[in-house]
C-alpha cells in the first residue's frame, strides 16, 4: 500500500521528531492543528470553510466545493469518529490520530480518513478568493532560495500535481530550511514526515472533475494563478 511505503521511508525522522517533542508534540504541532482546534478531541462538526462556498467561482463552482466540502471531507470525519469510538485515539487531537495511525498498518482505514479529514482542512486554507500569482514576502524569497525563482517553484508544483498518478496531493514544503515539492498518493500526508506542510492542491478527481473533466492542468494552472493563499503558506514557515 501506497501509505506504508512513504510511511516507512521517513519512521525514523517521525520517530526523531515525536521522541525530541515528547509528550507535547501534539500541542507542538501547528499551524495546521490550529486549523482543527488543537488538542481537542474530534467530533463529527467541520471547521467551516474560511470563505463562502460560491467564493472561488469561477476556478471552483459552488457545486464542486459543495460536494467536496459536504459529501467527500463529511464522510471522511464521519468514517474517523466512528472508527476512534472505543479506541485509545478516541480523544485525541487529529494530527495524533493521523501520526500514530501512520505507524500502525493495522489501522490504514482509520489513518486514511484521518490523514484525509488533516489534507482537506489544510486545502481550504490554501486557496483564497483573488488568491494566486507571485507572493512577496519573506515566502517570495525562500521560493527563490529554494527553487532559483517562483517560475522554477511553479513548474515544479504544477509538474509534481500533473503527474501525481491516480488520486492525491501535490504539496510546498519546509524541510531542515529549505522548500521542497513533493507529491503523495491517496490519503499521504506530509505530516508523517520531518517536513512541515506550507501549501497543497488535491488532484483527486472529485476536486476538479465537475469543473474541469479530465483537463487536470486546466485545474493546477487556475489554482496557481488565482487561488493560493500565500499568507496561509507563510504563516506556515513560522
Ligand atoms: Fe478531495
Amino acid at each position: 500500500m501506497a501509505h506504508k511505503r512513504f510511511s516507512q521511508i521517513d519512521r525514523r525522522e517521525f520517530l526523531a521528531f515525536a521522541g525530541a517533542a515528547g509528550a507535547v508534540f501534539t500541542a507542538a504541532a501547528n499551524p495546521p492543528g490550529a486549523l482543527f482546534a488543537a488538542a481537542e478531541a474530534l467530533t463529527a462538526t467541520l471547521p467551516p470553510l474560511p470563505y463562502t462556498q460560491s467564493a472561488l467561482v469561477p476556478v471552483i463552482s459552488e457545486n464542486t466545493l459543495s460536494f467536496h466540502y459536504g459529501k467527500h471531507h463529511q464522510a471522511y470525519l464521519n468514517n474517523t469518529v466512528k472508527m476512534i469510538a472505543g479506541t485509545d485515539l478516541e480523544k485525541a487531537p487529529l494530527e495524533e490520530i493521523v501520526r500514530k495511525t501512520a505507524v500502525r498498518p493495522e489501522q490504514s482505514g482509520l489513518y486514511n480518513n484521518a490523514a484525509q479529514v488533516y489534507n482537506h482542512t489544510f486545502y481550504w486554507n490554501c486557496m483564497k478568493p483573488g488568491g494566486g500569482g507571485e507572493p512577496h514576502g519573506r515566502i517570495a524569497e525562500k521560493i527563490r532560495e529554494s527553487f532559483g525563482g517562483y517560475r522554477k517553484f511553479v513548474e515544479a508544483f504544477s509538474n509534481a500535481a500533473a503527474t501525481q498518478f491516480g488520486s492525491g496531493w501535490a504539496w510546498l514544503v519546509s524541510d531542515r530550511g529549505k522548500l521542497a515539492v513533493v507529491k503523495t498518493s491517496n490519503a499521504e500526508t506530509p505530516l508523517t514526515t520531518s517536513a512541515k506542510p506550507l501549501l497543497t492542491i488535491d488532484v483527486w478527481e472529485h476536486a476538479y472533475y465537475l469543473d474541469y473533466q479530465n483537463r487536470r492542468a486546466d485545474y493546477i494552472k487556475a489554482f496557481v494563478e488565482k487561488l493560493i493563499n500565500w499568507d496561509f503558506a507563510e504563516k506556515n514557515l513560522a
